[in-house]
């Protein structure tokens, strides 16, 4: 059915870079073996799946939707599809995204732009925007993404589907194309709250091969399904919803918060601060970590290589620049720039403080409150092409997701309504780290 529905909508949509027919219809064939013959249960397994296109699957494609990786073919899973495989999940195909990750509107790929399933004329978001769009078409009826700085909070808000960003160390990076490493994170994007809780229960797992990874003392996610808010302190960021943030969307935050007031949840506003610098110290942190995680993509070992060049360093130079898209190469020169010496304390430096000062707030913040809730995004999603031609507008349009990445908290996007032209609106909230169970609980209550 799953691949019904993808030749049917994903003309359109282009969610997908590579759907594997032939081997999710094998895999689907030995899950049901393994299910008759009572070796495999639980509440996924036989359950189609789309994987984000920059973790890594054995066999399967993994491009990031860049060129320099267009026939790249992993030899090992990341540790969360390895995870997908054992819990009996088929993987149907690998989604489409930012080139490396890089962007909010799944624009940056080398494959295509991806199209909203609400309105084709307007972008998924992204980076995990091909996830979150199949999804939303109905495609498949769950996905993984990563998300370094919202790309599966922001996607999940603009397709109108639920999607989480676990605590940092609470699933697995390893075979994650690593963009950000201290704050990529791979999350659950699923049709509603129940779908995400038992998705992450099938990806968080300690591993040894991650040095970030935390061993949780329960991973029992879904029993923190309860239709409960009842005395929950919920902070609402008074700068969150002040000048920037679209009218209609306030609004369908606003009375989503007075609809938890009306369950028993105590909501409350207060003021956070650092919000007006959450972005500089993300785009500095983030791109400094891609320049040098990027490094590797040289034309040596894998990936795309340029077909004139003299000599070895002129390979690199020319498999690089014509491998990499524009906005891959504005991060790592900007990333590079922050790193260099005599601009390293001013830049890189003065970004890590800033950090720690965010993370400061969020502490003094969850000793008040259980979970804070705020919106993913500032408007509902952008027409296609309008970001394109400003990246720093596109770049402030992470004002709200951001910070939990720099504080390694986690988040979920549960969807709110819709606006006046129909687009879906996401509300986020946002938890002190390890407290998954409480944001769930809310989430699914409110939901
Ligand atoms: N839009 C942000 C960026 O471009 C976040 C991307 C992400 O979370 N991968 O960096």
């Amino acid at each position: 059915a799953a691949l019904a529905a993808i030749k049917e909508r994903d003309k359109e949509v282009n969610a997908f870079i590579t759907v594997d027919e032939e081997g999710a219809m094998k895999r689907a064939g030995e899950v049901q073996r393994l299910i008759d013959a009572g070796e495999l249960s639980g509440p996924l397994a036989g359950v189609p799946i789309a994987v984000k296109d920059n973790i890594c699957t054995k066999g399967l494609k993994t491009t990031c939707a860049s060129k320099i990786l267009y026939n790249f073919v992993p030899t090992y899973d990341a540790e969360a599809a390895a995870n997908l495989e054992k819990a009996g999940l088929v993987i149907i195909g690998k989604t489409n995204m930012d080139e490396f990750a890089m962007g909010s509107t799944t624009e940056t790929s080398y494959f295509g732009v991806t199209r909203n399933p609400w309105n084709a004329d307007h972008v998924p978001g992204g980076s995990s925007g091909g996830s979150c769009a199949a999804v939303a078409a109905g495609e498949v009826p769950c996905a993984l993404g990563s998300d370094t700085g919202g790309s599966i909070r922001q996607p999940s808000s603009f397709c109108g589907v639920t999607g989480m960003k676990p605590t940092y160390g609470t699933v697995s990076r390893y075979g994650l194309i690593a963009y950000g490493s201290s704050l990529d994170q791979i999350g659950p994007v699923g049709r509603d709250v129940t779908d995400c809780a038992a998705l992450l229960q099938v990806i968080a797992s300690y591993d040894s091969k991650d040095s970030t990874s935390v061993r949780l003392e329960d991973y029992d996610f879904m029993n923190a399904l309860k239709n409960d808010c009842g005395g929950m302190r919920i902070g609402i960021p008074r700068e969150y919803f002040g000048e920037g943030l679209n009218p209609e969307v306030k609004e369908k935050i606003l009375s989503a918060a007075e609809l938890l007031r009306a369950n028993g949840a105590q909501v409350e506003e207060f003021d956070l601060g650092m919000l007006e610098y959450a972005i500089p110290a993300y785009y500095v942190i983030a791109s400094a970590e891609a320049s040098s995680n990027l490094e590797r993509f040289d034309g040596v070992k894998y990936g795309y290589r340029a077909e004139d060049y003299e000599g070895l360093h002129d390979m690199y130079k020319c498999s690089r620049s014509e491998g990499f898209g524009p906005e891959v190469k504005r991060r790592i020169m900007l990333g590079s720039f922050v790193l260099s010496s005599g601009y390293y304390d001013a830049y890189y430096l003065k970004a890590l403080r800033t950090k720690a000062l965010i993370k400061k707030a969020f502490d003094s913040a969850f000793a008040r409150y259980d979970l804070i809730l705020a919106p993913a995004a500032p408007t509902t999603a952008p027409k296609l092409g309008e970001s394109l031609s400003d990246p720093i507008q596109m770049y402030l349009g992470d004002i709200y997701t951001v910070s939990v990445n720099l504080a390694g908290l986690p988040g979920i996007t549960v969807p709110c309504g819709a606006d006046s032209t129909g687009l879906p609106v996401g509300m986020q909230m946002i938890g002190d780290c390890f407290s998954e169970k409480t944001l769930l609980q809310a989430a699914y209550t409110y939901e």
